[in-house]
């Protein structure tokens, strides 16, 4: 899956992504009186008071609590009149209501985001919250001696979460029949099994499924099943053995309602072009949802084959992972599309199908029928998805010298979907945001959709042919699949400029796993419970394992990395791995057994070292440690790494052939150099995982390399030094003004690179300082920035620009420098926007500005609200999510939006993006938490506890905060959610951040106030 596209990194708001600042403070210490003034009042108004009649009430306590913060609040007491909001007319009923009043008074009428939210929330369609249903099954449930008991009160014959390993599936017979006029379905399920272990049951998954009738053997023979529905699981007992070698045949019969929620089988609406309502119904099973689908082994161990028939009405068209075989139509007049059954083996989270009104376009690579689905609306989109993933679909079949096995791929754009994409085989599915795209989009959008599909399409091979056995291993996916992404495109289309992307990925996989909360990207410790397994899809997951991928790449010689691979997918095709067998395949190929020994203390340990440089002549001392922020002393890890170290000298430095390796395993090992080497650089490209320190002799010659000939490094080495320094800075090694001292070459500085990590870093400390209040530093901040960048600012173009990396920076610069109010930014934004406006949207805006265009725009009350027009009508995806970026960058705390999620204009799914953008500003970060706690069990509903966009959610609601009593206030709350979050990883993560905050504030606001 594909679970990173929430936001691009650019600047200033997304940039936070790859920074090690990423948390900042808080905007102001409320101290005691927070605690009243976090009284969650304001966000029970924008849940319940909208649109109601006690709205009187609860507006002053709105207004007191905004006193309490210092807001101000206009309008407030208009009435709310139902009719007179050309925003609702979408809106469901009871849900939030706009006031004409104000619009005709003042001409503005801002709607908080957050409100519409919180409405979609609160009248979504009755879920109710279930252990089973929302994965928290037992989380910390002791493994018991006794069998629980199942639902009919009978004892269920098995007490552990993962399945027994006696019977194994072969294959799967799967008829479905869904209603979407009633948004249910039934089916039948027909699994042929093999008994591996003589045993007296057999055991499955299945959740929220209503099993009507069952039989085992003969069709005549009906069985019992007992449920056990904490654990998802069900059974049927035998009172004889089932004997070793025997073949079986159990069938299923159930009913279910098509889920409401992201995952399962599961049904998405959208308006199409004349504003009707249109229905489908798709699914996602990864990790594991495929239970709420049909009854099954649930694991991705238990690979089968499998059949499947779904029946549909007329008018629709259905799509799963292989060719239709074949259509009857039923005496019912409805028609049964049968489906070839898989060639291969696979598991049962890659399962998917699909009914939909979608058209598609096509075209044959080699053996594979290609095509791009969407709604009809959407098929000029397309052509895009269709292009890039044909010529990637060549790269890998002839990169990887093993053919994608199926005779059709599918790539289908989903209205509603959570995740970026998800790669089922055959069937890959995207948000509508990661695959569609005009042709006249800027390169900087297509650079997003390559992205996704080069990631999905590479787990075609990483992830489906080859599947990890469990999902602690979940990175033998997902690493991979992330290192191909970033890989393919360089190769296959080096315009796209992916190799800066990927730098930046490093820093920003670097940011979570500095932490003391990180986890190895091999995980030994226990992932069981679906939270445990949801919370493996993260940064450290994808970024730092395609981060280690590229680092044993350079590690080795030239050829004998995608060697050991085709091995690696040669002897494990269509079964299962551990992170050992790639180690193994490796060594198969010729590869030193060394490097497996160096890749095991990378992907079983967690973190990432430090390496300090001391020299005395021509003797070189490297020193490492663990990289750990950590505002607690007694967390020392003893550590230690095999780090191929790489350098390059003065003499020779920015040409690969420059680069030399040193294996460094020990804590201290020395290195000799000439004498007459002036200077050197290490981690050449920054292609290592760890971060360097050069003392403040090898600072300063660094930094004199640079202000005599910039070109003395690579522009990947110069960013390095930027980071690197931002880092030990963080970490308490160097000062902030040796951090100022290396940026004064900047001024020098025209490569996207180094000043997108300068500029990055510099608007974190910026921030944080702007929400400290400390209006003086912020002032001299500007300043600093304007000395440094303001010239590089104002001079870049407004006009199309073909170059992506171009496009990058400009898009870095100018986001900047708009965000900061700098005068020439904001007229130039403005203008772009009004021409657009004025030419009814056909006077295009380049895609690299509509950023800071619609962001600049949305700060004005008026502009905002054509924004919000431009945002319903609008059907290009890539804009308009940019629009929903800016409309929900308002600084207007007093601003309400009342589109409703559910009314059809903003999508829910686009929650984590919008509480992210939110959370950026001053007075949004403090409503979005309130919501966030006030909408805990609502929000957990739509999005699995663990899930990236949850952990998303956490993180961009409390980074900022950095007192005690915010501390205090998080840890309170979390605590409080128990089975319902408490256990999260990135609530760990989230107290750790905080922390480091406050120790942050206290070391360097004295420093910053004599340096700036
Ligand atoms: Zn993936």
């Amino acid at each position: 899956a594909d679970t990173f596209h929430f936001t691009r990194a650019s600047l200033p708001r997304n940039m936070i992504e790859n920074s090690m600042f990423e948390e900042e403070p808080d905007v102001v210490d409320l101290d005691k009186d927070s605690t009243v003034v976090y009284e969650p009042r304001s966000s029970r108004l924008l849940v319940r008071g909208l649109g109601e009649n006690d709205l009187d009430d609860e507006e002053e306590d709105y207004e007191s609590s905004a006193r309490l913060l210092g807001m101000s609040f206009m309008n407030r007491s208009s009435t709310h009149n139902p009719s007179s909001s050309p925003y609702n007319r979408q809106a469901p009923p009871r849900s939030c209501s706009c006031s004409s009043a104000r619009m005709l008074v003042v001409g503005v009428f801002i709607l908080v985001l957050v409100a519409s939210m919180a409405m979609a929330l609160y009248f979504l369609p009755g879920c109710t919250f279930t252990k089973a249903g929302c994965g928290k099954a037992n989380s910390s449930t002791p493994m018991e001696p006794s069998y629980p008991n199942s639902t009919n009160g009978e004892l269920f014959p098995w007490n552990e979460l993962r399945l027994p390993a006696s019977v194994r599936p072969v294959n799967y017979d799967l008829s479905l029949t869904p209603n979407l006029t009633s948004m249910t379905f039934t089916g039948r399920t027909v699994i042929n099994m093999t008994i591996l272990h003589d045993t007296k049951r057999i055991v499955l998954h299945s959740s929220e499924l209503n099993i009507t009738k069952a039989t085992f053997q003969d069709k005549s023979v009906e069985v019992k099943v007992l449920e056990y529905k904490p654990w998802q699981q069900i059974a049927v007992s035998f009172p004889e053995d089932l004997k070793v070698g025997q073949v079986c045949v159990l069938t299923l019969d159930y009913a279910a309602n098509l889920s409401h929620t992201y995952d399962g089988f599961y049904n998405s609406s959208y308006n199409d072009k004349t504003g009707a309502k249109r229905v489908l119904a798709a699914t996602q099973f990864e990790p594991q949802a495929a239970r709420k689908a049909f009854p099954c082994f649930d694991e991705p161990a238990f690979k089968a084959t499998f059949l499947v028939r779904i029946t549909r009405e007329p008018g629709y068209i259905t799509l799963s992972n292989m060719p239709q075989a074949k259509t009857t139509t039923l005496p019912s007049g409805l028609l049964e599309d049968e489906f070839e059954q898989t060639g291969v083996n696979m598991s049962t989270y890659l399962v998917a199908f699909i009914v939909a009104n979608f058209t598609s376009i096509t075209r044959n690579v080699s053996n594979t029928l290609v095509s791009v689905y969407s709604v009809p609306e959407k098929k000029e989109h397309t052509h895009y998805a269709l292009d890039t993933a044909s010529t990637l679909l060549h790269f890998y079949n002839t990169f990887f010298h093993i053919d994608y096995p199926l005779r059709k791929l599918d790539l289908v754009a989903i209205p509603d979907f959570l995740a970026g994409a998800m790669e089922n085989w055959g069937l890959i599915t995207f948000r509508e945001t990661s695959l569609l795209v005009g042709n006249q989009s800027s390169p900087l959008d297509k650079q997003l959709i390559a992205n996704v599909v080069a990631h999905e399409l590479a787990h075609q091979w990483f992830g489906n042919l080859v599947t990890m056995r469990w999902w602690n291993d979940l990175w033998l996916n997902e690493g991979f699949a992330t290192y191909w992404q970033y890989t393919s495109l360089m190769t296959e289309f080096p315009q796209l400029d992916l190799d800066n992307v990927f730098l930046g990925v490093r820093f920003k996989a670097m940011a979570k796993d500095c932490l003391n909360s990180s986890h190895p990207v091999s995980v030994s410790s226990q992932v069981t419970t679906p939270e445990q397994v949801s919370e493996m899809f993260d940064s450290v997951t994808y970024e730092k394992g395609a981060s280690l991928l590229l680092m044993l790449k350079t590690t080795l010689p030239d050829g004998q990395f995608r060697k050991g691979l085709i091995k690696y997918l040669d002897n494990y095709r269509g079964s299962n791995t551990v992170t050992e067998d790639l180690w193994n395949s490796l060594t198969q190929v010729g590869v030193q057994e060394s490097v497996s020994d160096m890749m095991r203390t990378w992907t079983l340990q967690n973190g990432f070292p430090l390496v300090t440089v001391s020299r005395m002549g021509g003797h070189v001392t490297l020193t490492q440690e663990h990289f750990l922020l950590s505002a607690d002393n007694a967390t020392h890890t003893s550590n230690l790494w095999h780090i191929p170290v790489t350098y390059v000298n003065d003499s020779c430095s920015s040409a690969p052939s420059c680069r030399q390796i040193f294996t460094l395993r020990n804590k201290t090992a020395t290195l000799n150099v000439s004498d007459s080497v002036k200077w050197l650089k290490f981690n050449y490209m920054n292609t290592g995982f760890y971060i360097v320190h050069y003392g403040d002799e090898g600072w300063a010659t660094l930094i004199d390399a640079l202000k005599t000939d910039i070109n003395t490094l690579t522009p990947h080495d110069r960013a390095s030094l930027i980071h690197n320094i931002f880092a030990l800075s963080r970490l308490g090694r160097v000062s902030f003004r040796q951090v100022l001292n290396l940026l004064d070459y900047a001024t020098s500085e025209t490569e996207t690179a180094p000043l997108t990590e300068a500029l990055s870093q510099l608007s974190s400390v910026y921030r944080l300082l702007d929400k400290r209040q400390e209006q003086r530093l912020v002032a001299r901040m500007k300043v600093y920035i304007w000395g440094h960048f303001g010239q590089l600012m104002d001079s870049q173009d407004w006009g199309e620009e073909e170059s992506v990396s171009r496009q990058e920076l400009r898009s870095v610069l100018l986001e900047m420098a708009c965000s900061l109010g700098r005068q020439n930014c904001t007229d130039q934004a403005t203008a772009l926007y009004d021409q657009w406006t004025n030419s009814n949207q056909t006077k295009q805006i380049p895609g690299d500005l509509q950023r800071v265009v619609f962001s600049t725009a949305a700060q004005s009350d008026l502009r905002w609200l054509s924004l919000m027009e431009a945002y319903s009508s609008t059907t290009y995806d890539s804009e308009k999510r940019k629009i929903l970026q800016a409309l929900a960058s308002t600084q207007d705390p007093q601003s309400i939006v009342c589109t409703g999620l559910e009314g059809g204009i903003i999508q829910t799914q686009e929650l984590p993006l919008v509480i992210s953008t939110m959370s950026d500003g001053f007075a949004g970060h403090l409503l979005v938490w309130e919501f966030v706690k006030e909408n805990w069990d609502r929000i957990i509903e739509k999005f699995p506890v663990g899930s990236y966009p949850i952990q998303s959610i956490i993180k961009s609601t409390t980074s900022q905060f950095s007192t005690q009593t915010h501390l205090e206030e998080v840890q309170r709350f979390f605590s409080s959610l128990k089975e319902r979050g408490s256990q999260m990883r990135s609530v760990q993560e989230a107290l750790e951040t905080i922390r480091l905050n406050q120790l942050w504030m206290d070391r360097n606001l004295p420093t910053l106030r004599i340096w700036l």
